[in-house]
This record gives C-alpha cells, structure tokens and sequence, in this order.
C-alpha cells in the first residue's frame, strides 16, 4: 500500500498525529496553488507568508525523515487547482490511497468532497480545534441566534481553564468592562517582536506569475513562517504584553511606531496556519500568569483566553452550522459599492486612513480598527456586505473564510440578522474620539454633527439608527441611543438625513 497525504497551507501543524512516525509508504504533498493564491487579491505579505511557511513546513518533515513532494508554483506539473495537482499525482504514482485533512473553509472542503479521486479520498480531523468539529452540529442551529458569551462559559467549564471548581476563577467569567483604556502618548509602549525573513525568491516567484496582490510587497517578511518563530512570538506575548493586553485590548492609535499593533499578540496567522494550537497559545498565558502572578491579573488574562476559547471557536461554530449562503447575507438589504479609499487609504477620515494605512504595510489591523472604524464606516455607508466580505479576505495575513466571514457578515455589519451579534456594532465619532488619537489632526471634528467639518461617522451614526427602526428600535442594548434619537427635534433630524444622503452619495471624496 502506497497513500498519499495532503497538507493545506493552512495545516502546518506539525504535531498532527500523521508526523508522529516516519512511514515510507507514506507520502505528503504540498502544492503552491494559483487558485488559491488568487480567489481573491491577497495581501502580498499573506501570499508570501503563507508560501514561506509551508516550504519551511516541507523542509522540517523532509528533515525529520518524512517522504515529501512539494509542488511549487513554477514547476511544470502543477496544476491551477488543488484537486487536479492531486489527481495527477494520483495517476502518475500510482498511489493506493489518499488521504486529507479536513480544510477550513466550506469552498475547498465541498471541492474535495465532490470531486471524484481515482483512489477512494479519506477525510480526517486537523487536530486543531478545542471543540470538535463533530460536536458544532450538536452546538449551533443554522440561521439561529447564539451568543459568544454562552458558549465561552461551556467551553471555560468543558476545558477547566480559569475555573476554579466550577466557578469562574476571580468570581467573574468576563471582564470586558475593564478591557477599555485608551492610550496615552506618554504612557508606556510594548518591545515588538518581528521578524525578518528573508523572502526574496518567493516575491520574485509571484511577481513573474503576474498574480494580482494587494499591500506592501516586501523581501524581509515580518510574520512568522514556522513553528519555531510562533513559539517565540508566542513566549515574547505573554512575557512582554499580556501583562497590559487587557487593559488597552480596544485602545487605538498612531502616536508610537508600535501603535499598529500595541499589546496584541499578532499570532493570528501562526493560529490559524495551525503552526501553534489555541491549547498551547491558552496553556502558555496561564502558565505565564501562574509564575508571574503580581504581574498579570485575571482581567489581563481572561482577555485574552476570552478571544481564542471564546470567540475563535464561536465564531468557526457559527461559520459551518450557517454555510455555504452565510457569506451573501445581506439582511439589511445594503447595496453601496465599496468606496476606493479602502484600498487606497486615500481618504481624509483620519481614522480611516490610518487603519486601512497600516493595513496596506503589514497586513495587519487590530480587532477594533476591524470592527469599529473599517466595519463600522462600511455598515454605516451602507455598503453591499459581499464586496465587504472580499475585502477583509484579502487583505489581512490571517484572513481565512472561516474566521473572517462570520467576523464581517456578523459582527462588523450585522448583515446576518443578529445570528452572531444581538446588536450593530455601529458608532458616532464619539466612540472613536475616546479610543484613539485619530480625530486630533483630522480634517474633520467628531463633536459637529453635520455641514462643514462634521465627522461623518455622526450623521451617517443617526441615519443609520433612523433607516432601522423597524429592526432594532426596541433593541435593549440600543434604548439609550433610540432615547437620544427621539429627543431630536424633526429639523435636526432632516438635517441628518439630509448631510448622511451627501456623505453617501459622495462617499469616495470623503
Ligand atoms: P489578539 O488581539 O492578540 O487576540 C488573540 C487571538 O484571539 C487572535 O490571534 C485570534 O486568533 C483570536 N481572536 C481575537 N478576536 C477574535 C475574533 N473576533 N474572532 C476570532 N478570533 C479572534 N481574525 C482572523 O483570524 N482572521 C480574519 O480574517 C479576521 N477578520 C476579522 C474581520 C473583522 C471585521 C473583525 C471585527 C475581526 C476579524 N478577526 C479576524 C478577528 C480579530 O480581529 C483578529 O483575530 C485579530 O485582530 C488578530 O490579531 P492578533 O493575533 O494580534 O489578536
Ligand atoms: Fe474619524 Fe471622525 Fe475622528 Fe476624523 S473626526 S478621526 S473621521 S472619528
């Protein structure tokens, strides 16, 4: 018996059990894919991380003993698609059997289930996941509501982490409410660690395909491309920033070189290539916090735990119960394109421009620069989810279907109808003035609400309040914003809508 094993460039995970024993009858495979690569106009950091992580995969298994065959983008037998690299592999090695494991996203796991191998293709689990993906059937209703804050509790429960018994360590489950300081220019900054891989070949390679790429092509790649390197961002996150991880968790600002990523962990693309486990990642910063308990406090910790036992494996729930029609909701019926500047940064927002900015030079942007400035202005210019949804694909290094649908469609533009959110994460400038640095130096002001030098982000806030009454008007979480509507007089209100229709109308020269 011969068989051939698949590793998708998002299954680094090198403590599978399939690496466990070295079997010459065994062979993997790992293909650089064109249409991978371009389903959508990837970040190029993305591209050449992903690229890089798994040929430095592919070493350490041949290294280890492990028979390897690695097709790279260039190489004259491979095919544009996953599945034909593998079926001709299949023909001209003549292998008994093949075997993969379970991809992530809905599009490539139907694609292998459907397509019809000469050898008879074994699906088997990734080892990566707390929850096991037989269980989210049992655990998320297609097209029900579920909160991320119940099913945190089962899992805290279910795993033991931060429990003491079967209570919350500390007495609390969340500490959410202490998790929104804002930052100071004073205040003290993180030491980053990043990378500097040397990634020249593979930049090349990409260039010569022609390929269309978004963002900042660099040659000294500062992401993490294997495990090692994921181990290492993972020990410098717990020594160096968890200790504040919690506290500035929704600050936002420019004021530090460091500021594009403050005490975020950035291990986003090391999780989700599977390089390192959410077991390991938790393990770690309870550990952390055990041997350094004056310097890390629960609220620093629950966190960040709450992010990855929570909401990571909530949201991959909430992703397979409702695929493949969740990507196209659109419940809030909006249909605006999606104005240039997000992929430009071209645009005096300065919120805006400086959060798409730091997207186009590092593939990166923190969750609150995601959910409350970049989702936030599409939600409230009323653009059609979809091309929403292509953007953040492509445009963040861990940006994966999985994750990153349910993250848009739900949370950022609550186009699911409330399956992932009970309310709109939508805000005035208010919101952005207090968390961030970002409206000193803007053209516009967050405290005028319309005509000449109002923050758009005001007027567009109410309209969009007033357009879905029906919906959310007797929302609870919303009463209080509802109150303040209703206390606008109806020529207050017409001047709203009327400035919101403007800013709508002409939302490329914002
Ligand atoms: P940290 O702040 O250090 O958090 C630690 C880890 O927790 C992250 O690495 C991530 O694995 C996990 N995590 C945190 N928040 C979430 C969340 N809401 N959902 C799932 N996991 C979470 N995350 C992605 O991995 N890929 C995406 O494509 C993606 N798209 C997003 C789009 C929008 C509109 C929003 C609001 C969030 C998105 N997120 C996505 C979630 C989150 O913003 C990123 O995981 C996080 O910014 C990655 O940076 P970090 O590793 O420094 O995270
Ligand atoms: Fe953003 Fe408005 Fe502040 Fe300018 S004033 S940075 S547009 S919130």
């Amino acid at each position: 018996m011969s068989e051939l094993r698949l590793v998708l460039g998002d299954q680094l995970n090198l403590k599978h059990h399939w690496f466990d024993a070295v079997d010459d009858s065994v062979t993997y495979l790992l293909v650089e894919s064109v249409n991978e690569l371009s389903y959508v106009p990837h970040h190029w950091q993305k591209a050449v991380a992903f690229l890089a992580a798994m040929r430095a995969f592919a070493a350490e298994l041949s290294s280890r003993g492990h028979r390897v065959v690695y097709r790279r983008l260039d190489d004259a037998d491979t095919q544009e698609s996953l599945v034909a690299t593998v079926q001709s592999l299949l023909e001209t090695r003549d292998f008994d059997a093949f075997s993969y494991q379970r991809p992530d996203e809905y599009r490539l796991s139907h694609e292998f289930e459907t397509f019809e191998f000469s050898v008879s293709a074994q699906c088997i689990d990734s080892e990566h996941f707390i929850l096991p993906f037989e269980e989210i059937s049992s655990r998320f209703k297609a097209g029900t509501a579920h909160r991320m804050e119940a099913f945190y509790r089962f899992m805290r429960k279910r795993t033991g982490y931060l429990m003491e018994a079967d209570e919350p360590e500390g007495g609390r489950w969340n500490y959410d409410a202490e998790n929104r300081k804002p930052i100071g220019a004073n205040d003290d900054r993180p030491k980053l660690l990043l990378f500097s891989n040397d990634v020249e070949d593979i930049v090349q390679l990409l260039t010569a395909k022609g390929l269309k790429f978004f963002g900042q092509k660099t040659t000294q790649l500062l992401w993490p491309i294997d495990r090692r390197q994921s181990l290492a961002l993972l020990r410098a996150f717990c020594i160096d920033l968890l200790p504040r991880f919690g506290d500035y968790q929704d600050a936002m600002s420019d004021q530090n070189e460091v500021d594009w990523s403050l005490y975020h962990s950035r291990l986003s693309f090391s999780l989700n290539s599977k390089m390192i486990s959410p077991r390991e990642v938790i393990e770690a910063a309870i550990r952390t916090r055990d041997e350094n308990p004056e310097l890390i406090s629960i609220s620093q910790l629950e966190g960040f735990v709450r992010q990855i036992l929570g909401w990571r494996e909530f949201v991959r729930g909430m992703y397979w119960a409702n695929m493949p029609d969740y990507p196209k909701k659109n419940e809030l019926q909006h249909e605006a394109k999606l104005p240039e500047f997000f992929w430009s940064g071209n645009t005096h927002m300065r919120c805006v421009n400086k959060s798409v900015e730091q997207t186009i030079e590092y593939g990166y942007a923190h969750h609150i620069q995601r959910l409350m400035v970049l989702g936030n202005i599409a939600n409230l210019l009323g653009v059609n989810p979809y091309l929403v949804h292509e953007w953040f694909l492509s445009v963040y290094v861990d940006a994966i279907e999985w994750v990153e649908a349910p993250n848009v469609i739900g949370m950022a533009l609550s186009a699911d109808g409330g399956l992932i959110a009970s309310k709109p994460y939508v805000s005035s400038g208010n919101y952005i003035n207090k968390m961030s640095n970002y409206c000193k130096g803007c053209r516009y002001k967050p405290t005028i609400k319309t005509g000449e030098g109002a923050c758009p982000f005001n007027s567009l806030y109410w309209d969009f309040l007033d357009r879905h009454r029906d919906r959310y008007g007797r929302n609870n979480r919303l009463a209080f914003a509802y109150k303040n509507l209703d206390r606008k007089p109806p020529s207050e209100m017409e001047a709203i809508r009327s400035y919101a229709d403007t800013l709508k109308r002409n939302a490329n020269e914002l």
